[in-house]
């Protein structure tokens, strides 16, 4: 190494990804200065899964890429060098085992996202890389297309490899401030339109209010634009003061987002009955009515959707609720019938990234070697984690992305090599 460089490599950022860039590269014998803008490392892994980290999760390579949609199979190489498998023996070595409750998603057996946070702070201690939190970066030096080292405000640091693990923009309070796409960009790297991702969606309509108590499991969210008419997603949906949360609106919203900034408002089709079509919901009313024919419309519709919700569908297509099925109307049973199929919403705003757990968009995908994660640019620049132009939906997606390129980045070039 050259004298005038202080390590072999800088991390800027030490989330999952540049902590796992930072074993990987002092465990292959390179002196690593680990820099963290924060009081301490890991502020937001400890916040993953509601406390219990969401790790990675069970699918194959392929269908994990198929998930992360257009930009997918960038991850390629990455997902070869660290699988969901190896990551999870990585962490049996490091003494946290893992399991797989609903044989998907992958947890620590605590439950505790602690636990993992510990073993890597003890992992990067046990190997002896310099860690430095409280030093935000604001510069990287370049000698023509070479990196050199970067600035932090008051002293400056050298290296002929830096790699920048600074995520994305969602939860800044974790962090992530988007400070990364600032630095690339001073280096001639272009970052793709950012939106925020994975939180809460507010609706115009507001009868959902006085449905909050219930979670609708398997709702089916489609949006009603033709352009994008085949996008959906399913899973538990509750309804907010404001409008939807649970984990198919924290998964689809990034798909939302996008077309909200463009169309100001995004019209969404929600099927609330477990996947039942029209005609089987047409059948199980009448059954209903046959086998119990005093019983309210209300109760009927119970049979299929919380009784919150049952009223709320009623009052809508302006029936009373409490009148028994035999005697409404066969219009009002038909717009009764639809909207049980498909219930519409119109997604009208969201908290920005505030509260948004992931950033669709980042620093494009176009100037980065998926072999290497290293700058077509800039010689001796990684990138790894968030901070880049994917983002996967719920269930442990960017966390194994996050890990998988930060081991990949922390080889320096040389995972073909080893
Ligand atoms: C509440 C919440 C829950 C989540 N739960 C899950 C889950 O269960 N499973 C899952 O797969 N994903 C989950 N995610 C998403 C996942 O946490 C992130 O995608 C992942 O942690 C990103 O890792 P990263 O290392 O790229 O970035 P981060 O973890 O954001 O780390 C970036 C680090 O860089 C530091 N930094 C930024 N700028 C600078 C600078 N200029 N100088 C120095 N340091 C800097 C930041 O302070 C931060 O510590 C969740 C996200 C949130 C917000």
């Amino acid at each position: 190494m050259n004298k005038a460089y202080n390590y072999h490599l800088i991390i800027i950022g030490a989330g999952g990804a540049g902590m796992m860039a930072a074993i990987t590269a002092k465990k292959r014998g390179h002196s690593v200065l680990l820099l963290e803008k924060l009081p301490k490392i890991g502020a937001k892994l400890k916040a993953t899964g509601g406390g219990k980290c969401n790790l990675t999760n069970t699918l194959s390579a392929e269908a994990f890429m198929a998930d992360f949609g257009r930009n997918g199979r960038f991850m390629t190489t990455a997902l070869q060098a660290l699988s969901h498998q190896d990551l999870r023996d990585f962490f049996t070595s490091l003494g946290v085992e893992s399991h797989s409750p609903d044989g998907f998603r992958v947890f620590p057996t605590t439950h505790n996202a602690n636990t993992i946070l510990t073993a890597l702070e003890n992992e990067i201690r046990r190997l002896g890389v310099d860690v430095l939190c409280e030093k935000s970066v604001d510069t990287l030096y370049h000698d023509s297309s070479e990196i050199t080292g970067v600035g932090t405000g008051d002293i400056d640091y050298f290296s002929p490899n830096v790699i920048l693990a600074t995520g994305g923009l969602g939860y800044p309070k974790l962090g992530a401030e988007g400070d990364g796409y600032k630095l690339a960009s001073t280096l001639g790297h272009k970052t793709t339109a950012l939106f925020p991702a994975m939180m809460p969606l507010k609706t115009k309509e507001k009868w959902g209010a006085s449905c909050r108590a219930d979670t609708i499991a398997k709702a089916t969210i489609r949006i009603d634009l033709p352009k994008a008419k085949k996008l959906k997603a399913q899973g538990d949906l509750i309804f907010t003061k404001e409008g939807i949360r649970g984990p198919v609106v924290l998964d689809f919203a990034r798909e939302i987002t996008p077309l909200l900034e463009k169309y100001g408002e995004v019209p969404l089709l929600i099927n609330l009955t477990k996947g039942m079509n029209e005609e089987e919901i047409r059948q199980h009313l009448k059954v209903q009515a046959t086998n119990n024919p005093d019983l309210s419309v209300a109760k009927h519709v119970s049979t299929l959707v919380p009784t919150t919700v049952a009223q709320e569908l009623c009052h809508l297509c302006d029936i009373d609720s409490s009148s028994a099925y035999s005697t409404i109307s066969g219009i009002a049973r038909d717009n009764l019938i639809k909207i049980l199929a498909w219930t519409p919403l119109t997604v009208i705003g969201h908290d920005g990234f505030k509260m948004a757990m992931i950033t669709r968009g980042g620093i494009s995908l176009k100037e980065i070697n998926p072999n290497t994660m290293e700058s077509k640019l800039i010689k001796g620049l990684y990138f790894c984690g968030e901070v880049m132009d994917l983002d996967g939906p719920c269930g442990g997606y960017n966390l194994q992305w996050s890990f998988a390129s930060g081991y990949l980045a922390g080889h320096l070039g040389a995972y073909h090599d080893s």
